[in-house]
């Protein structure tokens, strides 16, 4: 059966830099189990975290969570 999984695009380990909750609608995105994988694991991480921040860059400064691309790709790491 099909199914997704939740990923934080700013992960829960960064939350001690942030004075609001990393888990909002804003920071939450279905992957397919997959690419859940390969953005945590796999050689074309930083493509898929770019890709996604350009998307959600927006909706997360309105949640209060302004950051810069090089952030998310800091935390990864
Ligand atoms: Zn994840």
């Amino acid at each position: 059966m099909p199914f997704v999984e939740v990923h934080r695009l700013i992960p829960m380990n960064a939350q001690a830099y942030f004075n609001h909750s990393l888990d909002v609608q804003a920071n939450l995105i279905c992957l397919c189990p997959n690419c859940h994988s390969e953005i945590h694991y796999g050689v074309r991480r930083d493509i898929l975290i770019e890709k996604l921040y350009k998307i959600r860059a927006e909706p997360l400064k309105r949640a209060a969570l302004d950051v810069s691309l090089q952030e998310p790709l800091e935390y990864y790491k």
